[in-house]
């Protein structure tokens, strides 16, 4: 069997039961202590947990417990009605509200201060940060597109006092003509349009068969195992092709099972290198490329000793 059909029929053999099935090995109350979405799902107003969520996702970034850190910070000096806050256009104002040392990796404080700038502006401008998705004829656009012009809109006016900090907050809103994976975003987006669990589904104006998965080392690692992709980088494209598969389970949202299947990595309950202990329990170890390699090196030494 080609390693091609072989990679076709270890995907089609998963089902959503046998995902309902991994998701149940994990505890989702407890796994939230180390997942982003916890920041909007602490808010009640729809525009809080837009911004919290926009805020939370393009921070993270680098260690949990780092991106913890400087999500709380954030959102501690901003208050508790982030959106009103936001809506405060003085880009100068944000200087002598955030922290002069507040740093996450490579974002500094000018970076945030136009980073919020950016937020408050299309609060003000357009109402909502789904309405840059959606008004003016973006609804009738391809997706990869539409999140092109939301991009393009969030950042269209940078005040000249925040200029030279332009490039580095790009940073935090990557966008697909990049060619970048746009894991944040599409975890904004996951969190914002999906109604899976860990997720808020406010936004209804957009459909969650057109989400893209959010590609990070752990659906990456995972995907590989399970046949999804053979690619290496975790890239927009490597994004469309894992998607695609999922789509093939559940057309109606593919990234239903990403909470699960991200933190079963996160977690270690699927290890970044093949564990024999831990993978022979592991409920989809006969759909896993990396376990039947094992077991045939493994059964290749046998019959060498032999
Ligand atoms: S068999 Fe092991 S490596 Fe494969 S999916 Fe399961 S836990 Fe992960």
């Amino acid at each position: 069997m080609s390693a091609q059909t072989r990679s076709k029929t270890v995907s089609s053999s998963l089902t959503t039961d046998r995902l309902v099935a991994v998701e149940a090995t994990l505890d989702l109350a407890a796994r939230i202590k180390s997942d982003p979405v916890q920041f909007p799902l602490r808010y009640q107003n729809k525009l809080d947990q837009e911004v919290a969520g926009l805020i939370a996702s393009s921070f993270a970034y680098g260690n949990v417990k780092l991106i913890v850190n400087t999500v709380s910070q954030i959102l501690e000096f901003i208050g508790p009605r982030p959106s009103e806050t936001l809506k405060n256009l003085d880009p100068n104002f944000w200087k002598s509200r955030i922290p002069r040392g507040f740093k996450h990796r490579f974002n500094s404080a000018g970076d945030l201060s136009l980073f919020l700038y950016w937020i408050g502006l299309a609060l003000k401008n357009r109402g909502s940060l789904e309405t840059l998705l959606t008004d003016d004829g973006a609804e009738s656009l391809k997706f990869d597109v539409r999140l092109n012009l939301f991009i393009d809109r969030l950042t269209a006016h940078t005040p000249s006092s925040l200029l030279k900090h332009k490039k580095s907050a790009m940073f935090l809103l990557p966008k697909p003509s990049d060619g970048s994976a746009c894991k944040r975003l599409m975890l904004f987006l996951r969190w914002m349009v999906s109604s899976g669990p860990m997720n808020l589904g406010i936004w209804r104006s957009i459909d969650p068969r057109d989400l893209v998965i959010p590609v990070d080392t752990h659906i990456l690692r995972i995907s590989q195992n399970l046949g999804f992709t053979k690619r290496k980088v975790a890239d927009w494209k490597t994004a469309l092709e894992i998607t695609d598969h999922l789509k093939r389970l559940t057309p109606e949202d593919p990234t239903r099972f990403d909470f699960a299947l991200c933190h079963i990595g996160i977690s270690q309950a699927c290890p970044s290198r093949y564990s024999s202990k831990v993978c022979v329990s592991c409920r989809i170890n006969d759909l896993c490329l990396k376990y039947r390699r094992s077991e045939t090196k493994q059964l290749t030494r046998i019959a060498e000793l032999r």
